[in-house]
């Protein structure tokens, strides 16, 4: 039987891709051996990596002059890639602070530019909230402008995609395919697999065709987009295995309707759960309502001191991994694309059942 799993990451696949994969696994399309054996050179692997790619431009209606890089090293190695290919002659970036995810990126790009942070968290009625952006001083000659749009670790998430006519970085690591966006608002979308993708291992990188020739001459190759553009991301080995799983979660979001209909699950989910935790006087979110993540909900109980006995009664019920990030403590449920309605719905049920029996 398989649980119900609200892990931030690595974080829950479809069953139906999984099976797919199990289905494949020792005997890939009737040649005899797994896609982990074959030669990420073979016609046949190539034809996986490039549907795969295919798929991700459908769901995100991704234009012709945008590459799309599959890559290793995750979101935490961008952190240093980005500034490396993008901080150019002016050496200069804005980088938005909302949370522990955004902080670690400007931390890696101040060892190479000089970085403007612009600290754009505040509370409102004691709820955490992103401030607005006519008051952010953003500089009038930087590369770029970083931000995180949906902080994985806090739950806290941007209502609207920052205006700027610099270059846009997003880190969309927790929040990628949760929601239809114009990537033509974006220099640079990046995001590592293991929450909303496929399994961890492989980094996504969507960057416009123009940014790709400003890289600093000591960057690895391996970190160069344009060199990995060039050789379609196969500069060396790339993650095959999670590349190949990737495309079948691809597939199945199309199987559902791409990432409108996606949309619409989420929000269903993330209104049952805020709902709940609205109208109970035992549980408690946060984060200011406009700023609310629609994939990571992090929530207080009322009595601290029953935390571990939730989270044990939690697994019990096929609940797992909704303890917080372990830097801010209480709980947090991560819902996925993958993570169902009746997930969500089981959840709340065990909620109000503890709190009804703790209270
Ligand atoms: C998980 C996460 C990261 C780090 O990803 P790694 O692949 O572990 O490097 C970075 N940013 C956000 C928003 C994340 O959720």
């Amino acid at each position: 039987m398989r649980a119900y799993n609200f892990c931030a990451g690595p974080a829950a696949l479809p069953t139906a891709v999984l099976e797919k994969a199990q289905a494949e696994m020792l005997d890939w399309q009737g040649k005899g051996l797994s896609i982990m054996e074959m030669s990420h050179r073979s016609k046949d692997y190539v034809a996986v990596a490039e549907k795969a790619e295919a798929d991700l431009r459908k769901l995100m209606n991704i234009p012709e002059n945008y590459k799309v890089l599959f890559l290793q090293g995750g979101a935490s190695l961008q952190f240093s890639a980005i500034p490396l290919n993008l901080l150019g002659k002016n050496n200069k970036a804005d980088y938005i602070h909302t949370g522990i995810w955004s902080e670690k990126a400007l931390k890696e790009a101040q060892r190479y530019g000089d970085i403007n942070v612009i600290e754009a968290g505040t509370t409102i009625d004691g709820k955490l909230a992103i401030t607005d952006q006519s008051t952010w001083n953003l500089s009038a000659d930087a590369a770029y402008v970083h931000y995180a749009e949906n902080e994985t670790i806090g739950g806290i998430q941007f209502a609207n995609i920052p205006e700027t006519d610099k270059p846009l970085v997003a880190d969309l690591s927790s929040s990628i395919l949760s929601a239809p966006i114009d990537v033509t608002k974006f220099g640079l979308i990046y995001a590592g697999a293991q929450k909303n993708i496929g399994p961890a291992g492989l980094t996504l990188v969507i960057v416009r065709e123009d940014l790709l020739d400003q890289a600093k001459p000591e960057i690895p190759s391996i970190l160069k987009y344009s060199d990995q553009a060039k050789n379609d991301s196969m500069v060396n080995t790339p993650s095959t295995y999670a590349w190949y799983l990737s495309g079948l979660v691809f597939e199945w979001l199309l199987e559902q309707g791409g990432v409108e209909a996606i949309h619409k699950a989420n929000m269903a989910k993330a209104k049952l759960l805020y709902g709940y935790i609205d109208a109970s006087d035992f549980y408690a979110n946060p984060i200011a309502k406009a700023n609310r993540s629609i994939m990571n909900v992090p929530f207080t109980l009322a009595k601290p001191e029953l935390e571990k006995q939730f989270l044990q009664e939690a697994e019990e019920n096929n609940l797992l991994n909704l303890a917080g990030h372990r830097s801010v403590g209480g709980m947090r449920a991560s819902i996925y694309n993958a993570v169902p309605l009746e997930g969500v719905q089981a959840l709340v049920n065990f909620m109000d059942d503890f709190a009804k029996r703790n209270a």
